[in-house]
């Protein structure tokens, strides 16, 4: 899957919409300190998915949309579109069959975050593991952070091996067993419950 355009509104520092094309090879973004290089990367994690607002930064997710400046009213949303080259038709059947698919995570203040495949509303559960599988989830080890190397050296065995899985492409995999065991619970006990109006019938 290879992203060809990243288009931002009202997130964090990009009020006005911005279209970031993404040529194929090496793409460089240099600018001044706090000139939002590492939002970027940010809209790029959040597109995908994050839920974890320390991730981004903030203390709530709300903290995405841009806050207002001296200058400039705060806004009410923000909204993030990456736009993905799908030619060799990667994209899991659910999504779309066509060339190029598009990926929308809008947050709204007090009603929260919404997501469209192609213009079609899809589940946050969705697009994680769309990307969770293709390896490039918003947990990626291909998206370092600022002080990410640091915590990784001084990280445990264990947190090493998560990002060895989700760089292997297996983390999905994780979720989708931890979602069948959770069923398979469910369902022990519903047949528990089954036990025991039989036996008051018998
Ligand atoms: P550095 O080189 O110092 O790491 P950078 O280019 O990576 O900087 P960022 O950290 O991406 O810059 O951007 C920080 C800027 O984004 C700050 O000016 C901050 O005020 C602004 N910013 C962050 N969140 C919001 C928000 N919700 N609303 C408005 N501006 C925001």
């Amino acid at each position: 899957m290879r992203f060809t355009r990243l288009k931002l509104t009202g997130f964090k520092s990009f009020v006005d919409p911005t279209d970031l094309i993404i040529a194929e090879g090496l793409t460089g973004v240099v600018g001044p300190n706090g000139c939002g290089k590492s939002n970027l990367l940010e809209a790029l994690r959040w597109v995908m998915g994050e839920t974890r607002a320390k991730a981004m930064r903030g203390s709530g997710m709300e903290d995405v949309i841009f806050a207002g400046a001296s200058s400039r009213p705060a806004r009410n949303f923000a909204e993030v579109a990456l736009i993905i080259d799908n030619a060799d038709r990667l994209a899991p059947a659910g999504f779309n069959d066509a060339d190029s698919l598009e990926i929308v995570r809008r947050i709204t203040r007090d009603v929260g975050s919404a997501y469209k495949a192609n213009s079609k509303d899809v589940r946050a559960r969705d697009v994680q593991m769309l990307f969770a599988d293709a390896s490039t989830g918003a947990h990626s080890p291909s998206l370092v952070r600022q002080g990410q190397i640091s915590e990784l050296i001084n990280a445990k065995p264990t947190a090493r091996r998560r990002i060895l899985e989700e760089a292997a492409g297996i983390s999905g995999l994780y979720q989708r067993r931890h979602e069948a065991e959770l069923k398979l619970r469910g369902t022990e006990t519903n047949l528990t419950r089954v036990d025991d109006v039989l036996e008051q019938l018998g």
